[in-house]
C-alpha cells in the first residue's frame, strides 16, 4: 500500500520525555508494593526502557505478545503470541502498552492477566486514540490523546519500519503509487 510519512513529528522526542518522566511519577505514586511490569511487545519496547529508567524501584519485567493489527488495519480479533513466564499471583501488576485504539488488544490482555490472579491490574499506554475506541476499557494512565491517525516512531511501526524514530510521526497512506 503506497504512504507518506510525515515530516513534522506529531509529537516531538522532548515533550515525550517529559510526558514518561511524569507518567513513571504517577504509576509509583499509586503503590508502595513492588511493581511487576508487563509489556506488550513489539510497539511498547522503548516506552518501557525510558519508563523503568524514570522510576524508583523495586520493579520487575515481563513480556507478552499479541497479534491484532495486518499492516495499518485492525483484524478485529487479538491472538496470543507470547504469554508471560512469570506466576503474577498476588502481586501489583502494570500493564505496558504504546496505544490503545479500538481498545480490544487491552480489554484482552486486561482479561488474560485478571485470570492470573494479580493482587492489582494497573494500565498504562503511552497513546490513546479515543474517537476510535469499540469498548469502554480502563486505562489509569494515558500519555497523550490523539486524533484519528495511524502513528510511528518510538516503538511503533508501519510493516515493521520506524520503531527506531525518537519522536511519533503520523503515516498517511494514499492511492498514489
Ligand atoms: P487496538 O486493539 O486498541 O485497536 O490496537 C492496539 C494495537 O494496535 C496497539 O498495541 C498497536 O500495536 C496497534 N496500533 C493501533 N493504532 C496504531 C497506530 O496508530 N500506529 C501503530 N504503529 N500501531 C497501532
Amino acid at each position: 500500500m503506497p504512504y507518506k510519512l510525515i515530516d513534522a513529528p506529531l509529537l516531538t522526542a522532548d515533550q515525550i520525555r517529559t510526558r514518561v518522566y511524569e507518567l513513571a511519577q504517577a504509576v509509583e505514586s499509586t503503590t508502595s508494593e513492588p511493581l511487576h511490569l508487563i509489556a506488550v511487545l513489539k510497539g511498547s519496547i522503548v516506552f518501557l526502557a525510558d519508563l523503568i529508567r524514570a522510576m524508583r524501584g523495586p520493579i520487575t519485567l515481563d513480556f507478552l505478545a499479541v497479534s491484532s493489527y495486518d499492516a495499518n488495519l485492525s483484524s478485529g480479533t487479538v491472538q496470543l503470541l507470547k504469554d508471560i513466564d512469570t506466576d503474577i499471583k498476588d502481586q501489583s501488576v502494570v500493564i505496558i502498552e504504546d496505544i490503545v485504539d479500538t481498545g480490544l488488544t487491552l480489554e484482552y490482555v486486561q482479561t488474560l492477566l485478571r485470570s492470573k490472579k494479580p493482587k492489582t491490574l494497573q494500565s498504562v499506554c503511552l497513546l490513546s486514540k479515543p474517537s476510535r475506541r469499540q469498548t469502554k476499557v480502563a486505562v489509569d494512565h494515558v500519555g497523550f490523546e490523539i486524533e484519528d491517525h495511524f502513528v510511528v516512531g518510538y516503538g511503533l511501526d508501519y510493516e515493521q519500519q520506524y520503531r527506531h524514530l525518537p519522536h511519533i510521526s503520523i503515516v498517511e497512506v494514499t492511492s498514489e503509487q
